[in-house]
């Protein structure tokens, strides 16, 4: 979502007079979108703030800022703590970026505003964009897991309207873009204001947007396994630019940690969902987040996370050591011995990497749809991702960027996929 907000930002400041630049040498404005959701992301800043010390001595018209969850969670102590900060943004107040940024004083906006960012922002601009594109569907989360600080720093959950999801959707169709990737922290808690003034479900918004002409593929991310209703599920067997990926977290195997966790579902509930899903599309490929070393984790509670990693088969997915984050009830409890939860993470991670090969390696001599996004590294090659997400290479003609072609895969790499156009 970051990676989405950072594109809105540069376009709004496009109307300021800003361009982007990839030299911090020639900044005027240097930009940190930030993200608190591990430690490691947010100690990450300072050490990177302080590089700008040079640049500012070389250019005093310099100003950088801080946006993001960490600019959300620490407001202005970030200026306490590093002085050459001139502005602090938090993710509900990047539409008053251009005027914030015109300021000669120092100046912290982390407020939430009754009006949506998203009605205050100009239209997107129709510029050459990637082929696939990130659209923020829906955004924070009323769940409060005890680890998390997503409903701290993004807020209650709130969905845009499919009008204006369209109307952005059909903006990025005019720069070239042809998937896109649907967000949310809860994207399928998608409840938005529909056409018709009720509120519509994911699964209507996605059947809405696949009426648009030139859109070939949609995705979208991250789902939790409360919200994954029936009408979500049949969207994959009846849209068919609806991909057959689904990325759904389960963070645990243990009943135990669930609870703890406040996940508010058993594994076993889980797992009933990935069968559903399953009968009804055979070939999906499930990808997941993990977290390891929650505090009072045991070998017997771990196992349960291995098991549960044994029963699904993922074909992607994310594992993390857990992270206390101030401010969340989890983080008020003992941690459990850091050399454990390193032996853990890493017996996770090898299972998960063997998941993945095997997942590649299930596509040799198989033909996979691919939409091609850029040329590959090396002369005459192409690269872009099958259906299942997974990035695909072969020789071909650049005129088949943007487009979909099948392709016979013939060999499976550690992270990706070779084959032929046919
Ligand atoms: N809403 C999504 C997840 C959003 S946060 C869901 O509920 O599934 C993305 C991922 O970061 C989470 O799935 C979790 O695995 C990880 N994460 C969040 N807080 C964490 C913490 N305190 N320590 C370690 N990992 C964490
Ligand atoms: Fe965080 Fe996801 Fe839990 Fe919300 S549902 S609190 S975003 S982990």
């Amino acid at each position: 979502m970051n990676v989405y907000d950072s594109e809105r930002m540069v376009d709004s400041l496009g109307e300021a007079g800003f361009a982007l630049t990839e030299e911090v040498d020639n900044a005027d404005l240097v930009i940190l979108n930030t993200c608190h959701i591990r430690e490691k992301a947010t100690e990450k800043i300072y050490s990177e703030l302080g590089r700008y010390k040079k640049q500012k001595a070389k250019n005093p018209n310099l100003r950088v800022a801080v946006a993001g969850c960490v600019a959300q969670a620490e407001g202005d102590e970030i200026i306490k703590r590093q002085p050459l900060v001139d502005f602090v943004i938090g993710p509900q107040a990047y539409h008053r970026l251009a005027k914030i940024v015109s300021r000669d004083q120092p100046h912290v906006d982390t407020d939430f505003p009754t009006q949506t960012k998203f009605d205050a922002l100009p239209q997107r601009p129709v510029v050459g964009r990637r082929v696939s594109a990130f659209l923020t569907v829906q955004e924070g989360c009323d769940k409060f897991c005890s680890f998390c600080v997503v409903p701290y720093t993004r807020g209650a959950e709130a969905s845009r309207p499919v009008q204006s999801i369209c109307q952005e959707a059909r903006q990025l169709m005019r720069g070239g873009v042809r998937e896109i990737v649907l967000l949310g922290q809860n994207v399928n808690a998608y409840r938005g204001e529909g056409p018709d003034g009720s509120d519509w479900s994911l699964a209507q918004l996605i059947n809405r947007l696949a009426e648009i002409n030139n859109l070939e593929r949609i995705r979208f991310t991250t789902s939790h396994p409360l919200d994954m209703t029936d009408d979500l599920i049949n969207a994959f067997v009846e849209c068919p630019k609806l991909m057959p990926y689904l990325h759904l977290p389960i963070q645990s195997g243990s009943d135990r940690m669930l609870k703890a966790m406040n996940r508010r579902h058993r594994a076993r509930d889980y797992l009933a969902i990935i069968e559903k899903i399953r009968r009804r599309r055979p070939d999906i490929l499930f990808s997941g987040d993990f977290i390891v070393g929650f505090p009072g984790e045991t070998e017997s509670d771990f196992e349960d996370t291995m098991s549960i990693v044994r029963q699904v088969g993922y074909g992607q997915a994310y594992s993390f050591r857990y992270s206390p984050r101030p401010g969340t009830p989890a983080a008020e409890h003992d941690s459990v011995d850091a050399v454990v939860v390193a032996e853990r993470l890493d017996r996770l991670q090898q299972l998960l990497r063997l998941q993945q090969r095997d997942a590649l390696r299930s596509m040799v001599n198989h033909v996979v749809t691919v939409l091609f996004e850029k040329s590959g590294r090396k002369p005459g090659q192409l690269s872009g991702k099958s259906e299942y997400l997974q990035p695909v290479h072969c020789n071909g003609d650049k005129r088949w960027l943007g487009e979909l072609a099948k392709v016979r895969i013939t060999k499976a790499e550690a992270n990706s996929l070779t084959g032929v156009l046919i």
